[in-house]
């Protein structure tokens, strides 16, 4: 008889444990599931979604911004765009150092793909020095002119590119040479225009990144004006863009030669390259090389702008054997007529001088309207004017 009193005292006790037991796990798990929403808001608790309801969408992937490096500025504006630019960039680019022209290779190659270039030209501070070499020219190093045996069958086809497009013509010996260049164009399209419709025989350098550069070079050709590629280049103010796709010392090697091909590919029928900006990169041997390579390789010429006097433009490519000039005046650091008839005249000096003079203005008002004045003087003056090949034929002493 105990034994049953006995065991149904045990399975009260059993009952008792086991309802206690449930009680603290259902205390347990209420108090858990308050401690651990505890970072919750009390909506979150309200709504109590499945947890997979809970999860954000995943964010979009973050892509390059397609073109960095251009400034859609106006004119007068270009600084304060460049400044407001500034503390954005590094947002919008992955990388750390160098700083604001820097823009990853295949980056690159996407800018390029749809330019969209600043509706005015801009262009740094430029030297007002009048270059004039104290040696009459500094000759490419040529091969010796003797008279070969058998005279080549057609000379068209070994000559260089760069007298291949050169505009040809007859210069009278000793008549003093004056070359003139307009460059940064292409982007302002009415200056160009205007710029193109003078007399020439001019010389028309073409911002690569401009639009419609088959279009806009055709025109000046078929003006009489030859063409060079205004190859953008690093400054030294960090403040001011070169431009997409310019070639800077801060560029690996690959990169480098990439954005040379891509500048050099724009537009064809130039006879050679002469540096936008580039106050510093003239100055810098790494780049130097490397444009220099490519232009022999191509057999182009070189016009240094002389940005910087510093330059070491007309070094490198006399090492490299590619025939070049340099400019001796800057004929519109004021666009003004007056000033710019100023400079024309200095570059008289330096022509009746030295045998020749090669000056360089852009698709300026001053510069348009004084140009329109001493055009039609220089040959009364007793001048010739010339495209810049005939000034590096001279520089290699072939005429
Ligand atoms: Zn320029």
């Amino acid at each position: 008889m105990a034994k049953p009193v006995k065991h149904k005292k045990v399975n009260k006790t059993l009952v008792i444990v086991v309802a206690a037991v449930i009680g603290a796990l259902a205390y347990g798990a209420a108090h858990l599931a308050n401690t651990s929403g505890s970072n919750q808001t009390a909506s979150d608790h309200k709504e109590a979604k499945p947890w997979y309801k809970n999860h954000a969408k995943p964010p979009e992937m973050i892509r390059l911004p397609d073109a960095p490096l251009i400034l859609a500025a106006k004119e007068a504006e270009v600084d304060e765009t460049i400044q407001e630019l500034k503390p954005k960039q590094p947002l919008k680019k992955k990388q750390v150092p160098p700083p604001a022209s820097v823009t990853p290779r295949l980056n690159s190659v996407e800018i390029s793909a749809k330019p969209v270039a600043p509706p005015t030209v801009y262009e740094e501070a430029l030297p007002q020095d009048i270059y004039t070499p104290t040696k009459t020219a500094t000759k490419v190093s040529t091969p010796d002119p003797a008279p070969e045996k058998t005279p080549p069958p057609t000379i068209e086809h070994q000559q260089p590119r760069w007298m291949q497009y050169a505009l040809k013509m007859d210069v009278p010996k000793d008549t003093p040479m004056i070359a003139l260049v307009i460059d940064d164009l292409g982007l302002d399209r009415k200056r160009t225009a205007r710029a193109i419709a003078l007399s020439g025989p001019m010389t028309m350098a073409f911002i690569p990144y401009a639009k419609d550069l088959k279009k806009q070079t055709g025109r000046a050709r078929a003006n009489g004006h030859e063409l060079l590629v205004h190859l953008p280049m690093e400054p030294l103010n960090a403040k001011i863009d070169a431009g997409p796709n310019n070639l800077n010392t801060h560029l690996a090697a690959e990169d480098l030669k990439d954005r040379i091909h891509w500048n050099l590919e724009r537009f064809s029928g130039y006879v050679g390259v002469n540096n936008h900006m580039g106050s510093r990169a003239t100055t810098d041997d790494t780049v130097m090389k490397a444009l220099m390579s490519e232009l022999r390789n191509r057999e182009m010429l070189f016009l240094d702008s002389r940005t910087n006097p510093k330059s070491i433009g007309a070094k490198i490519a006399g090492l490299e054997g590619v025939p070049f000039a340099e400019r001796n005046v800057f004929l519109d650091n004021v666009n003004e007529k007056d000033a710019v008839l100023k400079q024309l005249s200095l570059l008289e000096k330096v022509s009746r001088r030295s045998g020749f003079a090669v000056g360089i203005g852009h698709p300026r008002d001053g510069t348009i309207a004084a140009l329109q004045e001493w055009l039609p003087t220089a040959q009364s003056k007793g001048f010739i004017l010339v495209p810049i090949s005939q000034i590096v034929l001279k520089n290699q002493g072939l005429s």
